[in-house]
């Protein structure tokens, strides 16, 4: 059979995708989001960040969490610039006392780990890996903070939040970077004492702001750090990023856009039935990806646990006959954009979100693409 060229397949347009955005980050904004923001500009968008509009929509993001996550009274949500990779440089200077403990499964955990190792004020910490598209378990120990990753965003890996057996807050917090799980994972708050993220990802904004939601322990953390006479910079200063944040501000401006198109997400969640409901779509849409590769046989799953396989991030490899880079090219020839896999990884695998705001719908059309792809290429 003659080399068809990626680029060159077609696929039908009853087949495609309504909507052909899968990446995980950033992520889909859904377009009702979208307009709403632009209803909303003349007396939003290039406005004071220290006047109400701003400092009300703020306190919507705040209250909105509350809501999602059903937090117990004395949780706050605390929030900064800087994104997800910034708050582990805050949470190195604000929230880890002596020394720490990460689990360690991918790129994204791994680099909160490298963050406390390389600080001068911190003990090494303690280190616990396992192999990409699997995880390690918490083990309890002499740490203060426990680290870990909800959604490991790299390989599509999942895991049940649970304090590491025997320990409670007063021991060590746990520390959950939640930033491609917040919003489409449940998740337990009386298991977790800092459960931090970015609005990219399953809340369907844009990236720059970091989120946490932080329990009475951790707040506890935080201000007895910002009392003590440790050297950190102000803007990484998390009891000064507290502070802000009970004034529904922030110390620094923030970004306007993202702060109302997160907020649109979470009521958007709130009105239809809060967490369960937005997890149960993500269960949906990733259910639909799983069953299709079982049953494929040029497509597997790459994490072989099903109690690890993540409902947000789907990572599916393809068999080495068919160039998975031959499959995005097709993809992308035809706006179906962004399902490579994490690059790092080194894998013949595509990559795809299945956070809440994509439909199920544009999911199921995925998969009847990618036949008709892996068809043409074979
Ligand atoms: C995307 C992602 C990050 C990085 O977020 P930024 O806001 O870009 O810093 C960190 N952790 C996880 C799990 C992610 O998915």
């Amino acid at each position: 059979m003659p080399m068809t060229s990626p680029r060159d397949i077609v696929i039908p347009s009853a087949l495609r995708p309504r909507d052909g955005r899968f990446n995980c980050g950033p992520s889909l904004v859904r377009p009702e989001a979208v307009a709403a923001l632009v209803a909303a500009a003349p007396t939003y968008l290039g406005t004071s960040h220290r006047q109400a509009p701003v400092k009300d929509m703020v306190g919507r993001l705040r209250a909105g969490l509350v809501e999602l996550f059903s937090l117990p009274n004395g949780w706050e949500i605390v929030l900064g610039n800087g994104g997800t990779t910034v708050f582990w440089d805050v949470a190195t200077f604000g929230l880890v006392d002596r020394r720490s403990q990460h689990l360690v499964f991918g790129e994204f955990s791994g680099k909160f780990a490298t963050a406390t190792a390389e600080a001068p004020h911190l003990a090494d910490p303690e280190i616990i890996d396992a192999p990409p598209g699997s995880a390690p378990e918490p083990v309890a120990s002499d740490v203060d903070v426990y680290a870990l990753t909800h959604n490991e965003t790299s390989t599509g890996v999942a895991v049940r939040l649970a304090r590491p057996a025997g320990t409670s807050a007063a021991e060590g917090l746990v520390a959950v970077d939640a930033t491609s799980a917040a919003g489409g994972l449940r998740w337990d708050p009386a298991q977790v004492d800092c459960y931090y993220f970015a609005p990219q990802k399953c809340l369907a904004s844009d990236g720059g702001l970091w989120l946490a939601a932080c329990s009475p322990a951790a707040v506890e953390r935080i201000e007895r750090i910002a009392a003590s006479d440790r050297w950190r910079p102000a803007s990484l200063d998390l009891g000064v990023a507290l502070a802000n944040s009970r004034q529904n501000q922030t110390y620094n401006t923030p970004a306007l856009a993202t702060v109302f198109l997160a907020v649109q997400q979470i009521d958007w969640m709130n009105a239809n039935g809060g967490l369960e409901w937005a997890a149960s779509r993500s269960d949906h849409s990733s259910a639909l990806l799983y069953d299709w590769a079982d049953a494929h046989e040029l497509v597997t799953p790459f994490v072989s646990d099903p109690a690890l396989r993540s409902s947000v991030v789907v990572t599916l490899d393809i068999d080495e006959s068919i160039s998975a880079d031959d499959v995005l090219a097709a993809c992308r020839a035809n706006d179906i954009l962004d399902i490579g896999g994490y690059r790092k990884l080194g894998r013949n695998q595509i990559r795809v979100a299945t956070f809440p705001a994509i439909d199920a719908a544009d999911v199921e059309a995925l998969t009847e693409s990618l036949d008709h792809v892996l068809g043409a290429l074979r």
